[in-house]
């Protein structure tokens, strides 16, 4: 319900709250930069950092002229098995649900073959999370790739585990050598998404007392010309980006910056000559490198005073949460379309379980009789007055009506699976489960959304409470008994 104040929001700008929230306890926002208050044309930006890699295979030789970026071919959340070169969806509980042998569908058998005894287990190396949307030109070129390693064209490769960290290191190298980023430098109008609304959100959040700080990877030279390029221009007049923020941190290394205490260095001029920090960090100033720890102890604040917002999954989110106990949030800006295309699904999704609750019904009664005609046979326990011929024909009849639903649900339930994409279904779900991305969400980010300006719309007063949980035995009758 909206107010005469309190506009609506479409349900696909929410905020959504895994552990209760109140925003007039939080002292301090820290930020993220890129894919949290930066937002990117993915495909763009993912298309020339897989390029990158491309030129670079090539110059090696490798036979890859012909590949091109396929965006659809993966999602976020996704797992990279460098043992087998497969890339798999897991489930909560780490069991695998879909997999892809290189850029082909494991057929369900070799699928059930391969992982029946095996569950995925982010702390093993050979499994590979796709934290965030800089992970798909990476996914993508590896799928390609093990399928020329498997037609043996890739001949100075030994393995599909070696394949996977040749990939890894290539992209790494796009992204800390100068030219990707200058590329994007040059034209940031191709790259950037502009959102107006961020830049506001941040001056709400800084005038109703809170300290700012921004927390990033990037170097100082990109941070500084990309943060300017998306606010200054939405600032009141006279004021620049770095004006919101209390503290700036380039450079961070995070998931080290959670976990370990390293110095920091002081950016002195505007081209980010350095100098050690000697003393206290100071207000209003950047630095390069240093520790959450130290940031905390120079905000005076204890952890469930900070939040800390993030898009990656685990350096961002896990790492704080895990190691600090910082409030975090998960940007996870897939949702939008997701949330789009389940609405969208809605009424089917209802149809479906309607189906699924007749279904169930004549699966009890089959049992029902199928135990009533062992009873009859074995001469024991309660009897049912009706002949065994009488009670195969209901049996018969049953099955045939069950064959029949199966029409019908199998298509229902193959098109909820494919909602957004058609490889690998909702970034949320695994089949009716939650997938492990849901998993991680929910265990390490208090609360998630789609950007950083759905802050706007809640005010930095708001209160947010998580729902109550949905448990297995909440709402359902117990089987086989009407309800
Ligand atoms: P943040 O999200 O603001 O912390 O910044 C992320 C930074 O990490 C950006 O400068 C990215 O270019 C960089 N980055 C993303 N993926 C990789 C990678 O695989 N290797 C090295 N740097 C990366
Ligand atoms: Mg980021």
């Amino acid at each position: 319900m909206s107010g005469k104040y309190a506009p609506g929001i479409p349900p696909e700008r929410g905020l959504f709250c895994n552990r209760t929230l109140n925003m007039r306890a939080i002292k301090a926002v820290g930020y993220d930069m890129d894919y949290t208050l930066i937002h990117y044309r993915v495909e763009e930006w993912e298309r020339r950092a897989y390029d990158y890699m491309k030129k670079h295979f090539l110059s090696r030789g490798w036979p890859i002229a012909h590949l091109e970026f396929q965006p659809e071919m993966v999602t976020r959340g996704l797992i990279v098995d460098t043992e087998t070169g497969n890339l798999v969806k897991a489930n909560r509980f780490g069991f695998v649900k879909r997999a892809f042998h290189g850029t082909r569908a494991l057929e369900f058998d070799k699928q059930r073959e391969a992982y029946s005894r095996t569950m995925v287990d982010l702390a093993d190396r050979r499994w590979v999370f796709l934290n965030t949307l800089f992970s798909l030109s990476e996914a993508c070129m590896y799928a390609q790739l093990v399928d020329l390693l498997d037609e043996r064209k890739l001949t100075e490769v030994l393995g599909y585990e070696e394949l996977y960290r040749k990939v890894r290191k290539t992209l790494d190298t796009a992204h800390m050598e100068g030219r990707l980023k200058g590329e994007i430098l040059a034209d940031p109008d191709r790259f950037i998404v502009l959102d107006p609304e961020v830049p506001l959100t941040l001056l709400d959040q800084r005038h109703a007392g809170k300290k700012l700080l921004l927390i990033t990877n990037s170097e100082w030279s990109y941070t500084a010309a990309i943060m300017s390029y998306s606010f200054d221009r939405f600032l009141p007049e006279g004021m620049k980006w770095r004006d919101l923020f209390d503290v700036v941190i380039v450079g961070a290394r995070k998931p080290e910056f959670f976990t370990t205490r390293s110095p920091f260095f002081e950016v002195v001029t505007e081209e980010g000559l350095l100098r050690p920090t000697i003393g206290k960090m100071q207000l209003g100033t950047a630095y390069l490198g240093g520790s959450a720890q130290q940031t905390e102890e120079y905000l005076g604040l204890s952890g469930d005073e900070i939040l800390y917002v993030g898009d990656h999954m685990f350096g961002d989110v896990h790492v704080t949460k895990n190691v600090l106990r910082w409030r975090t949030a998960l940007i996870l800006r897939e949702l939008e379309e997701e949330i789009v295309a389940l609405r969208s699904f809605d009424v089917k999704e209802i149809e479906l379980e309607h189906l699924m609750k007749e279904k169930e019904a004549l699966e009890a009664e089959v049992c029902s009789i199928r135990i009533a005609i062992q009873r009859k046979r074995g001469g024991y326990g309660p009897q049912l007055p009706e002949a065994e011929q009488e009670l195969q024909s209901a049996l018969g009849k049953l099955k045939s009506r069950l064959a029949e639903l199966d029409q019908t649900v199998g298509p229902l339930a193959k098109a909820a699976g494919e909602l957004n994409n058609s490889a690998w279904g909702p970034l949320m779900r695994a089949g009716n489960d939650k997938s492990h991305l849901a998993r991680q969400v929910e265990r390490y980010a208090d609360i998630y959304t789609s950007r950083v300006s759905n802050l706007l719309h809640a005010t930095p007063y708001i209160y947010l409470r998580s729902p109550r949980g949905d448990l297995p035995h909440d709402r359902a009758p117990v089987k086989g008994f009407q309800e």
